[in-house]
């Protein structure tokens, strides 16, 4: 098993730590609907890209199959 050589300081170690901090998205407005979306993604609540409809959305999915087929 591979045992480290030295005690890694509390410094040493917060100074690897400092750059793994968490950084917020950079959400864009949605030309369509207004809602905050990924930029250069398809917008999650309306389906639309660059003011078109690219994934018609449903108003409710329903995944139960019980009653398919
Ligand atoms: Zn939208």
């Amino acid at each position: 098993m591979a045992v480290p050589k030295s005690k890694i300081t509390r410094s040493r170690r917060g100074q690897r730590r400092s750059h793994d901090a968490l950084v917020a998205g950079n959400p864009a407005e949605c030309p369509n609907c207004g809602e905050l979306k990924r930029p250069h993604h398809v917008c999650a609540d309306c389906g639309h890209y660059d003011e078109r409809e690219v994934v018609a959305m449903v108003d409710e999915a329903d995944f139960d199959d019980e009653d398919a087929a």
